[in-house]
């Protein structure tokens, strides 16, 4: 940092603090600068009318306001009997009131009655509370008569009546644009007539997982070749994150990459690819296969693990493409930061980030200088310590695999101390 340099270099650049590399490689790119440059990239997916029976996991494209109140008409909350309240003032158990009953309103009834002064109607719950009447009585404060009723208690106005509108008034904003639609959203669209919404529906993500060594889990193997974990991952993780996934495994041929990727992008609206990204060499053939085409940019983003990173966009509808380093750790990670915001700007809400908590450490750790380091470690959110793990190389699913956290070391610092603090991102 206090290296002079001969000339001027981009103002922020952890490239201007004296990290290893030759003069000629381009400064890294700061994490932020990255996701920006990505955000900017996405255009929110244009909104379809969704089946209620289909919107679970979209997301409104526009406020759904009320055509009715609900409930739509004064409807008994309970079994029992629709009266005037002033015609039991004073029924008790010792001095009950007895009243005749003029008939029975069940839900779903729709003919017209009305409780004239002296009487009552038996009625059920969800049945419309018919003229006249001002209350209802449980059938439990009654002996439960149906020409005559003994009623034991005297109800107040209004008791055990559901009152049009008091759930939701006429022309009410039911839901907001921007609302993520579950089960509940689902349930109060359908209560209020609605059919059908305007919505941004699961953003259909492609994963590509390249690598002539990969094997799928289940199958034997062979010396030299592993078992294919990322497409798990990333698929799982791009569920998570309001995604519908579909998982592809290709061989390291550049020509089969780039045809595979062309006939995918028409059925996806995100591509993921992993693997074959790194700085140089012949089987690096995701950047082979794309470098061409110039909508790609390769790029080193200053981070560990996850520097290597392509982003771009494919195809007619400029369908965007992150290409994600192949070490499963550093995969992960970009994820997390990269593809899971641009998942959302999709959908066109606001691109959360994972939480961030303070916490201490509870050893030493250790960064490069010029990258950002996400180390992975297990956050005591009770004690405000973080645990590093250890086992902090890119390929070291297991340690991952125990982190809650990932404690973020900054670019311009090379050591922190056992106690210093540190920010933590918590992991899904
Ligand atoms: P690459 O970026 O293709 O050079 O891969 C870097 C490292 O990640 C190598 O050790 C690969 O074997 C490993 N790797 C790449 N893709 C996967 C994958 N889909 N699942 C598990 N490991 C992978
Ligand atoms: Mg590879």
């Amino acid at each position: 940092m206090t290296q002079p340099h001969g000339g001027p270099v981009p103002h922020g650049s952890p490239g201007s603090s004296g990290h290893p590399g030759s003069h000629a490689d381009p400064p890294l790119v700061p994490v932020e600068e990255h996701l920006a440059d990505v955000l900017a990239a996405i255009r929110p997916a244009d909104p379809v009318w969704v089946p209620l029976v289909h919107a679970d996991g979209s997301v409104l494209a526009e406020h759904v306001t009320s055509t009715t109140p609900l409930p739509s008409f004064d409807n008994s909350a309970m079994d029992g009997y629709a009266v005037r309240a002033a015609d039991l003032a004073g029924a008790s158990a010792g001095t009950p009131v007895t009243l005749p009953v003029r008939g029975e309103i069940a839900a779903g009834d729709t003919g017209d009655y009305r409780v004239e002064p002296g009487s009552s109607l038996q009625i059920m719950t969800g049945a419309r509370l018919p003229e006249g009447a001002d209350a209802v009585v449980p059938v439990e404060w009654t002996d439960g008569g149906a020409a005559v009723a003994v009623f034991r208690q005297a109800p107040e106005p209004g008791n055990a009546v559901r009152h049009r509108g008091d759930d939701v008034a006429d022309g009410a904003v039911l839901l907001p644009e921007g609302t993520l639609v579950g089960p509940v959203q689902i349930a109060l669209l359908a209560a209020s007539g609605h059919a059908e919404v305007l919505a941004r529906t699961p953003p259909r993500v492609a994963i590509i997982s390249t690598g002539n060594e990969l094997v799928e889990p289940g199958t034997p193997l062979i010396p030299g070749q592993i078992w294919e974990s990322n497409s798990f991952m990333l698929a799982a993780a791009a569920r998570r994150a309001g995604a519908t996934v579909r998982r592809h495994r290709l061989r390291d041929d550049p020509e089969v990459v780039l045809s595979t990727l062309e006939g995918l992008v028409s059925d996806a609206d995100l591509l993921i690819t992993s693997g074959g990204v790194s700085m140089g060499g012949e089987h690096d053939v995701v950047k082979a296969a794309l470098s061409k085409l110039g909508t790609i940019a390769f790029r080193k983003v200053a981070m560990q693990p996850g520097m290597p990173q392509g982003f771009g966009v494919l195809g007619p509808d400029l369908t965007p493409i992150f290409t994600l380093p192949g070490n499963p750790v550093s995969a992960y990670v970009s994820f997390i930061l990269f593809v899971q915001p641009a998942l959302d700007a999709l959908k066109k809400l606001s691109p959360q980030r994972q939480p961030l908590a303070d916490a201490a450490l509870t050893t030493s750790v250790r960064s490069p200088r010029g990258r950002r380091s996400y180390l992975r470690g297990i956050l005591d959110p009770a004690r405000e310590t973080v645990v590093p793990l250890t086992g902090q190389s890119s390929h070291q699913l297991g340690a991952l695999a125990q982190a809650n956290a990932l404690i973020i070391v900054p670019e311009d610092v090379t050591r922190l101390e056992a106690g210093d603090g540190v920010d933590v991102m918590c992991l899904p």
